[in-house]
């Protein structure tokens, strides 16, 4: 007997379109997709008839426990936001608090239908153990900084346990890579060692490139080179590298990362709000990089929902360049699912296809704004809302139903979050 049949639902694909068809799942990886008809038996079923069946959400970028930072700082450029008002708290922050603020991201982005998410930061062991009771898919990094050869040596160590604990862990749902924070916070030596044990260890890299011009003209008069030459330079592009932001890219940038098959993180919601600019993502697809989407953290979005981020994708190259054929529906969509797959370098993540991992989220139809079906996958880019989301299931197991958290208590999880952002804001009177 087979764990779940998903009946007759409107399968999407970026690749594929819509067409209706069953899904069966077992062991936590769809078997077949296909009319079943009346054949076989299955410990549970699901009428799909009204819902578009996707893959789950594929979050390329973020800093999950900076949900405790939310609406702190607003509307600063990136420095003074960073030095000002975000390290100063996230000194204060403890594992308890990291843990709580995870899960607060995490019932954040399961209910908007995200079954995958990326995260960098520290206390990297309690965001692991929220992945583990939750049931979510992660891919997870120790932040690491170095600008000397003594600074970094225990992070670089850290990061190295971190892989050996959980590379692989809660069934395969984590996996681990490095992650240097960026070129301007760790120095190409630093970059080189972190290329190093990423080869030893085989595992992938992430980071932050190009974020903002501030930090290319800082590169540039500091090294003579790009952000991009600078980490070309250390040979981590040598390894399977995932990059965040991308934006400010100079003469000959798009011609590395495409040679280099870098992967790059596109976060339009954190740059605009940062005001760091609009990556030109139009032209690094046209070079053939594989680009995946993320929000960041939700201390520069505000919040972690990948509809809107498609949506902003959509829409701000389009403006940008004056040319509504950019970036179309169907690519935005890849980019949340199947791209950002490829982007983290999961070849079994973002695909409704067998063999591949069991992550399906079920959307409601039925909606005013979801009204006449004349194009569903355009509709999910851009029409829908998070609270289309009916379910989601992450590896075969059901997580939201009905739109509801099925095993987590979102009201518990909403109070410690809460307490731990008055901790951390040093206001231990409450309100
Ligand atoms: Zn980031």
């Amino acid at each position: 007997m087979e764990d779940l049949l998903i009946r007759n639902g409107l399968l999407l694909g970026a690749s594929t379109g819509a067409q209706r068809a069953d899904i069966v799942v077992d062991k936590g990886r769809i078997v077949s997709v296909g009319a079943v008809g009346t054949m076989g038996a299955f410990r549970r079923e699901m009428d799909a008839s009204n819902h578009a069946v996707m893959p789950g959400f594929v979050n390329c970028h973020g800093h999950a426990a900076m949900t405790l930072l939310r609406g702190i700082g607003d509307d600063l450029p990136l420095h003074q936001w960073l030095e000002e008002e975000m390290w100063p708290r996230e000194d204060r922050l403890d594992g308890e608090a990291v843990y709580w603020g995870t899960m607060l991201a995490i019932a954040e982005m399961l209910k908007s239908g995200t079954t995958t998410f990326t995260d960098m930061y520290f206390f990297m062991d309690d965001v692991a153990r929220a992945v583990e009771e939750t049931g979510i898919r992660a891919v997870l990094s120790r932040g690491m900084i170095g600008t000397s050869e003594e600074e970094g040596s225990s992070r670089m160590e850290d990061s190295e346990e971190f892989v050996r604990r959980w590379h692989g862990a809660a069934g395969g749902r984590i996996s681990v890579m490095l992650g240097p924070h960026a070129p301007y916070t760790c120095s190409e030596t630093y970059l080189s060692r972190v290329a190093n044990l990423s080869a030893r260890l085989a595992v992938p890299v992430q980071t932050h490139i190009s974020e903002t011009e501030h930090e290319v003209e800082t590169m540039l008069a500091r090294h003579g080179k790009t952000p991009v030459e600078i980490v070309r330079d250390s040979g981590l592009m040598d390894r399977p590298l995932i990059a965040a932001h991308c934006v400010d890219l100079r003469q000959g940038d798009i011609e590395i990362l495409a040679e280099k098959e870098v992967t790059v993180a596109h976060n339009p919601g954190s740059n605009l709000k940062l005001g760091s600019g609009i990556a030109p993502i139009p032209g690094l697809l046209e070079k053939g990089v594989v680009v995946g989407l993320g929000t960041d953290g939700a201390a520069s979005n505000n919040n972690l929902d990948m509809m809107e981020e498609m949506r902003l994708a959509a829409l701000i190259h389009k403006g940008a360049n004056r040319q509504p054929t950019l970036l179309p529906a169907e690519t935005v969509f890849s980019m949340a699912t199947e791209a950002g797959g490829r982007a983290l370098f999961l070849d079994d993540v973002g695909r409704l296809e067998p063999g591949c991992r069991a992550d399906i989220v079920l959307m409601c139809l039925n909606r005013p704004h979801l009204t006449p079906a004349n194009n569903i996958l355009s509709h999910m880019v851009y029409a829908a809302q998070p609270s289309d989301v009916d379910t989601v299931i992450v590896d075969g197991r059901v997580l939201v139903e009905g739109g509801r958290l099925v095993e987590l208590d979102e009201e518990k999880i909403m109070a410690e979050a809460e307490r731990c952002a008055r901790q951390i804001s040093g206001d231990n009177n409450g309100g």
